[in-house]
């Protein structure tokens, strides 16, 4: 950021790029017009030209770095979906993610070990979709905290022997605030005192009502036990997905969010992120928060090392700086000069932030006097 080429100063100065290579001879300093030449040089050569040069203010470069530039619809391509599992306690959230992972499990990898990274991601029909481990309601709301918002599709999962709960309705409104698809998974339908209409019933009074009873909210009765109607969800995760027109484009520098992060005792700070848009690769440098570093290794959720990952892959990378926080977005740097730089405005901007938030002494003049 500190250097300009020849031309561009001169463009600048509003000069022919020959009389400020003339200029820089002079000064003893050979130089082209691609050639870039620091900024005291420059300042030099302005102010023969009586221009004062100034810095760009360092906070305009950070910030600079943190503007996604918008994508050009011809360099969009068709994502995989992301979707999250939401519902009440014991309504058999876990069990449905491990039913549909394990029926999963192609003949190749069966027997392997499947290494936890906190989001998975399943086939069906040549298409892949990416589970997030983490609970909807944890993810969401570290997610929207921060703005960023890793999920296409929530799955509301609704015991079928006990019907909308608590936190059903707490799910259901989460993923309303976020704009999220719903499909319900009305689940342990095998149990002796399963009621699907029930739950349908239940559902109408939050705006979600059944297809077949004139809505347009996709209820799929399954039983994570039993393993029944999974490929029947999956599919329509698929549908929904399509109608979605989900799109990212892979040829750009990644950016997305972390899901999970711990300190590792053998590998220092371990990241799974969720790439959501460019195309993430070993040696790259990024930044999730205050944490930076360059990428050392990655690692699929099928425990294989990979050298990249496009968009709505989830990862696990190895070499960042410090833990970073889940939830947070991810950005990839230009190097890790960049990203070192990046993380230190960042520190410093939270720390101005710690100061302006605290809370100022108020007397009793104050108050009175307002
Ligand atoms: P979570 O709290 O939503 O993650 O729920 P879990 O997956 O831990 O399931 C809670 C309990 O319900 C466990 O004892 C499961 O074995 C049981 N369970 C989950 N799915 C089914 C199902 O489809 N049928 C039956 N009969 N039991 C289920
Ligand atoms: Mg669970």
């Amino acid at each position: 950021p500190e250097m300009v080429t020849v031309k561009t100063l001169a463009e600048k100065l509003n000069k022919q790029t020959s009389d400020v290579v003339k200029s820089l001879m002079l000064k003893g300093i050979m130089a082209t017009a691609n050639q870039e030449i620091d900024f005291d040089t420059a300042s030099e050569i302005a102010l023969e030209y009586n221009v004062l040069l100034e810095k760009e203010p360092e906070q305009d470069l950070v910030e600079a770095f943190f503007a996604e530039e918008p994508d050009d619809e011809k360099d969009l391509v068709t994502r995989s979906p992301i979707v999250v599992v939401m519902g009440h306690v014991d309504h058999g959230k876990t069990s449905l993610l491990d039913a549909i992972r394990e029926s999963n499990v192609t003949s190749r990898e069966a027997g392997g070990i499947t290494q936890h990274i906190g989001a998975s991601v399943v086939t069906i029909n040549d298409h892949d979709i990416t589970f997030l481990d983490t609970p909807g309601h944890e993810a969401f709301t570290a997610m929207r905290l921060r703005g960023a918002m890793a999920t296409d599709i929530a799955i509301l999962v609704v015991a079928a022997d006990d019907g909308v709960m608590p936190q059903t309705i707490e799910a259901i409104n989460h993923a309303k605030a976020a704009g999220v698809q719903i499909i319900v998974a009305v689940n342990k339908i095998d149990k002796p005192g399963a009621n699907q209409d029930r739950v349908k019933q239940e559902l109408v009074e939050y705006g979600l009502i059944a297809e077949d009873w004139g809505g347009d909210t996709i209820c799929v009765p399954v039983s994570a036990i039993e393993k029944t109607n999974l490929d029947q969800l999956l599919e329509m995760i698929l549908l929904v997905s399509e109608m979605e027109e989900l799109k990212a484009n892979p040829n750009k520098k990644a950016s997305g969010t972390i899901v999970e992060a711990q300190l590792d005792k053998g590998r220092g700070p371990v990241a799974t992120v969720l790439i959501q848009n460019g195309t993430l690769k070993v040696g790259d440098s990024i930044i999730a928060g205050t944490a930076y570093g360059r990428i050392r290794a990655m690692i699929d959720d099928k425990g294989r090392r990979v050298k990249q990952a496009g968009p709505s892959t989830p990862v696990e990378i190895l070499g960042l700086s410090e833990v970073p926080v889940a939830g947070d977005a991810f950005f990839t740097a230009k190097n890790e000069r960049e990203a070192r730089h990046v993380a230190d405005k960042v520190i410093e901007k939270n720390r101005e932030k710690l100061i302006q938030n605290t809370p100022q002494k108020v007397t009793l003049d104050d108050l009175f006097n307002q």
